[in-house]
């Protein structure tokens, strides 16, 4: 049988940038940039801020809508959590989707594979497909520890999810040695952890893994994207530091699709 079909996929990840005005006008030119192309599924992730206001902005949008994505979210869904956003507070302000794990989260915020897990199990909960990040370090790979790593934290971020709520997951490799580096992962170095990933995920869900996005994210740019996107295991991107100009976000989708 012929593997399922997999929807290229790129998502923005703003960090923290973008006042209310700044990220609407964004969100806008990347509706605009991308309203003719089929076949993609493209996402923005502005700061909490501005969720809302981007998903009314975009939600009227009829052809090629573009998602909304948080950047995180608490596992707990309501209580005495201060500064915290639950997953369905982020589903009803037209959220989609939600990043969780993401490294930055991880080594800025002390975050802890057994939190990726709750986290993920509360956005599926709450009707949102989390985009799970999972990477090592500059060390690690040195160390040869790579594939150890993204496994441990692979497997702990799914742990105790269904077949059928793992299908609504996307898994995002992303080195850290390549985020906000300029440093790209080699295409070839991107496949073997991505074909790793997928083979982790077929030895648990034989009939699941191969429709699976899996996503690289770290410098990834309109002149890398092509390159990337040729291996097979790799299903799209999670972008940084591009994605802040609707231009290169949207000619990077281009080049990607
Ligand atoms: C990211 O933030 O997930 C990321 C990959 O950033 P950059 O594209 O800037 O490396």
């Amino acid at each position: 049988m012929s593997p399922a079909p997999r929807r290229p996929f790129f998502c923005g990840n703003w960090k923290l940038n973008g006042s209310l005005a700044e990220s609407v006008a964004l969100a806008t030119d990347v509706r605009n940039g991308v309203a003719t192309l089929r076949g993609v599924d493209v996402v923005v992730a502005p700061s909490f801020t501005a969720l809302h206001a981007v998903a009314k902005r975009l939600e009227s949008e009829s052809a090629g809508p573009v998602g909304v994505a948080a950047q995180n979210c608490h596992w707990e869904d309501k209580g005495a959590f201060t500064g915290e956003v639950s997953a369905s507070q982020l589903a009803d302000v037209g959220c989609k989707y939600v990043i969780l794990g993401h490294s930055e989260r991880r080594q800025l915020f002390g975050e802890l594979d057994a939190g990726v897990n709750l986290k993920a199990r509360a956005a599926l909960r709450a009707g949102l497909a989390p985009i799970i990040c999972v990477g090592e370090t500059l060390a690690e790979r040195d160390a040869g520890e790579t594939l150890g790593r993204v496994q441990a934290q692979l497997e702990a971020a799914v742990a105790d999810v269904s077949e059928a709520d793992l299908a609504r997951c996307l898994i995002a490799y992303e080195p850290v040695w390549a985020i906000g580096t300029g440093r790209t992962a080699t295409p070839g170095q991107a496949q073997e952890v991505h074909a790793f990933i997928r083979a982790r995920l077929a030895a648990r869900h034989p009939g699941l893994a191969a429709s699976l996005r899996i996503l690289y994210g770290g410098s990834v740019k309109p002149d890398n994207v092509r390159a990337l996107m040729a291996e097979v295991d790799v299903d799209g991107g999670l972008v940084g530091g591009a994605s802040l100009k609707a231009e290169s976000f949207v000619r990077m989708v281009k080049e990607g699709s």
